[in-house]
């Protein structure tokens, strides 16, 4: 299946479980996908804010990366490196007159995520979308979900930001990295990466030993309340 267009999935959930440190929910859904909603994490953070996080008496692991590590791909490079906290800094470069370069630096942290990552919405350009539609893998995709690119400009008035579409490619990757399964501690530098290549750090990561260490933290771990 074409990845990334108008399809719902469930990195936008993750991204948002991952940033607030939920990592004790449990997650109900009464079809195959996840509703792609608005198309960005906005709905799951706000649910998040109103329900709010309950501690439990649990410690929690961190995986501090160690060494660094550079994946490249047909011009499409990410990288992790030692620091003292969890960074991302993200560039895409889309030869189309709303995106052009866009570099964002995200410094991780609920009310960043919230206020920086979550709101950008995912994006896709027309003719996919037709394509996508006509094969019926699009049931819902329109402009509420989506901002929908043609060639030369986008079908929706506004956008969020200037720059929501490198922002929404950070949400999506916190969501891939969620799969390390702990607390993530390490800085990324992503240059037009995509879903392979997170998933594929991910497993080169987990893969070496020597490139992290799993830190225990007592402290009490935090989880969905209600
Ligand atoms: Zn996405």
């Amino acid at each position: 299946m074409k990845q990334g267009v108008l399809i719902s999935t469930v990195e936008h959930l993750l991204s948002s479980l991952y940033i607030f440190g939920i990592d004790n929910a449990v997650v109900e859904l009464d079809n195959l996908e996840v509703p792609i909603l608005d198309g960005s994490a906005l709905e799951f953070v706000s649910e998040i804010q109103r329900v709010g996080l309950k501690q439990q008496a649990a410690s929690r692991t961190y995986l501090v990366i160690r060494k660094e590590l550079h994946l490249a791909e047909r011009g499409k490079t990410i990288s992790i490196y030692p620091a003292e906290s969890f960074q991302i800094c993200y560039s895409i470069d889309f030869d189309h007159p709303m995106i052009g370069k866009q570099t964002f630096e995200f410094d991780a942290s609920p009310e960043n995520f919230a206020r920086e990552i979550a709101p950008a919405r995912t994006f896709g350009f027309l003719h996919e979308v037709e394509e996508l539609r006509k094969n019926g893998l699009v049931r819902g995709g329109s402009m509420d979900n989506a901002i929908v690119l043609t060639k030369t400009g986008i079908l929706n008035d506004i956008l969020r930001f200037k720059d929501e579409f490198v922002r929404h490619k950070i949400l999506d990757n916190i969501g891939d990295l969620s799969l390390i399964g702990c607390p993530f501690i390490g800085r990324i530098v992503a240059s037009k990466a995509g879903h392979a290549l997170h998933t594929l750090l991910v497993s080169r990561i987990l893969g070496d030993p020597a490139n992290f260490e799993l830190m225990p933290e007592w402290k009490a771990a935090e989880v969905a309340a209600g």
